[in-house]
């Protein structure tokens, strides 16, 4: 299965990611997991990155493309992957597109995780206080959110229209939530 996790920062997306992948046997391919690996490595990637993480923009599609199209080719990807926080621009969904293609093969479902904007902000102040993440300061969640609204959310439509796209609501434990998207995804 190609699937790939949407949601608004703090909607719960990385948590149900690791298990949702975890249940359907495919690599969780997470752009932010590898922007922070590789600013916490010090590479000129993550130097690079982390200017743009820290404000709570997104970086730049010369350097997050070329790092998907880089991980969707090694071998754990080819049967299926989870893909979370990727695409998240209308170009993104292009690029994506044409990196699938190229394999012969296209996205199976879109699960995009619905949150209300007040639970998210209070979610991601409660992560910042328990992992520190330079990105959960409230100014900078606010304009993730933001940028969120404006450069992903659109991107629901496309897939709706697409017939790929289903709306699960993210509030409530993590098992219910994990349950209402495998009821979705039929397995
Ligand atoms: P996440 O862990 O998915 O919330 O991502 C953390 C940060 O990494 C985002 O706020 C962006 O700065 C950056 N990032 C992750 N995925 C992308 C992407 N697809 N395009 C651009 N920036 C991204």
């Amino acid at each position: 299965m190609r699937i790939l996790l949407m949601g608004p920062p703090g909607a719960g997306k990385g948590t149900q990611a690791v298990v949702l992948a975890e249940r359907l046997g495919v690599p969780h391919i997470s752009t932010g997991d590898i922007f922070r690996a590789n600013v916490a490595g010090g590479t000129p990637l993550g130097v690079e990155a982390k200017r743009y993480m820290d404000a709570g923009e997104y970086v730049p599609d010369s350097v997050t493309n070329n790092m998907v199209r880089d991980r969707l080719t090694h071998d754990d990807a080819r049967n299926g992957f989870l893909l979370d926080g990727y695409p998240r621009t209308l170009a993104q969904v292009g690029e994506l597109d044409s990196m699938l293609a190229d394999e012969g093969t296209a996205l199976d479902r879109v699960v995009e995780l619905t949150a209300d904007t007040d639970e998210v902000v209070a979610r991601l102040l409660n992560r910042a206080l328990e992992q520190g993440r330079a990105d959960d300061t409230e100014d900078v969640i606010r304009r993730r959110l933001e940028v969120y609204g404006e450069q992903t959310a659109p991107l629901t439509a496309v897939y709706a229209e697409r017939g790929l796209l289903t709306q699960v609501d993210g509030m409530g434990a993590v098992d219910e939530v994990t349950g209402r998207i495998l009821d979705e995804l039929g397995v």
